[in-house]
């Protein structure tokens, strides 16, 4: 990487200061603020955490309020932004905070990064962003433009493209500002120097500065290796109503979703014939059973493909907790996963 220096500094600053966006967590940057926004932001599009940071901070404003929290508030306050190990590591980090520095988190890089859920990209930009502290935040985005920057065609997975992308922008980083450099890179990449072959050079603040752009690489860029292809799995997911509750069951403690609360489900795409027996085996008293529309939901490593049953219940079976649709609404996380069979109950609620 031969790096285009620190001529980058002064046109990517005076571009962000002209067009940055105007983000909820962007007002009064406290270290817990950029933290929960960081967190959240990773996998999740801006417009979509724009909501849930805004709740977030009305029902938790602070990390001791967090880390007093009861597991069903921060798990509501979660309930569709996925990957649901994010919020028990901000969870259990807030109760570490509270136990080791007294209930503001330490404005030191090593420090920050050894907390649960905090990796190199979420200490850089707490640092730098909260704590004025001149640390890189390498996030995709970053190593993309980067990669373009300077013409190179190392697969962005490779660590060592990231750690040559961390020591070029530690160098160039200004001293007074580390915190807008590092947003400024990540603006340019979310903006401007956008993914899948579409930079939009012709408004990049750096183009005089870019090798790819003047080798015509740009769109070729970034080179990263070929994801795995997901695992897909067939799934039978019920809707067992009660009288006017519906059922519910609690995932395994490890693995996909762990320990949340879901629809029961089967494996396989069973038949309303194999439903019933499968049922009756497990002591289910069943009536009437009604098909759902299928649905499909994609998690990082496995697709789900699932079929769907409405059944009505004549005696609760012990394995299920029966909520009513309200509360179910108001009170329980469900994963996105299972929303697709809800709609039937929705003017229930
Ligand atoms: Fe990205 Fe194009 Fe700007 Fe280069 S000139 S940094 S490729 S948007």
């Amino acid at each position: 990487m031969s790096g285009v220096g620190k001529a980058l500094c002064t046109p990517l600053l005076e571009w962000y200061d002209d067009v940055r966006r105007d983000l909820p967590w962007r007002t009064n940057p406290t270290p817990y603020r950029v933290w929960v926004s960081e967190i959240m932001l990773q996998q999740t599009r801006v417009e979509a955490v724009r909501g849930y940071f805004t709740r977030w901070m009305d029902t938790l404003p602070t990390i001791r309020a967090l880390a007093e929290a009861e597991e069903s508030v921060y798990l509501k306050l979660w309930e569709g932004l996925g990957y649901y190990s994010r919020v028990r590591n901000l969870h259990k980090a807030a109760v570490l905070v509270c136990d080791a520095y007294g209930g503001a988190l330490p404005a030191d890089y090593d420090r920050l990064l050894a907390l649960p859920g905090i990796g190199d990209y979420t200490a850089g930009a707490i640092a730098s962003i909260a704590f004025g502290l001149p640390v890189p935040a390498v996030d995709g985005n970053v190593l993309r433009v980067s990669a373009r920057l300077n013409d190179d065609f190392t697969s962005i997975s490779e660590p060592k493209f990231k750690k040559e992308t961390r020591s070029l922008f530690c160098e160039c980083m200004p001293a007074d500002r580390p915190g807008d450099f590092n947003q400024a890179l990540m603006e340019l990449g979310a903006t401007v120097c956008l993914p899948n072959g579409a930079p939009l050079c012709e408004g990049c603040p750096v183009q005089h500065l870019c090798i790819g752009f003047h080798r015509g690489h740009a769109a070729l860029l970034p080179i990263r290796a070929p994801k795995k292809a997901r695992r897909l799995e067939r799934r039978t997911v019920l809707l067992p109503r009660y009288g006017e509750l519906v059922g519910l069951s609690r995932r395994p403690d490890s693995g996909l979703l762990a320990g949340l609360w879901e629809l029961p489900s089967l494996d396989g795409s069973l038949s309303p014939d194999a439903v019933r027996t499968t049922l009756a085996s497990r002591g289910w008293q069943t009536g009437k059973l009604l098909s759902l529309r299928p649905a499909k939901h994609i998690f990082t490593h496995v697709e789900w493909h699932m079929t769907g049953y409405y059944v009505e219940l004549s005696a609760p079976p012990d394995e299920l907790t029966f909520v009513t649709p309200a509360a179910l609404r108001t009170d329980y996380a469900l994963p996105s996963a299972f929303r697709a069979f809800l709609s039937v109950i929705e003017e229930d609620a």
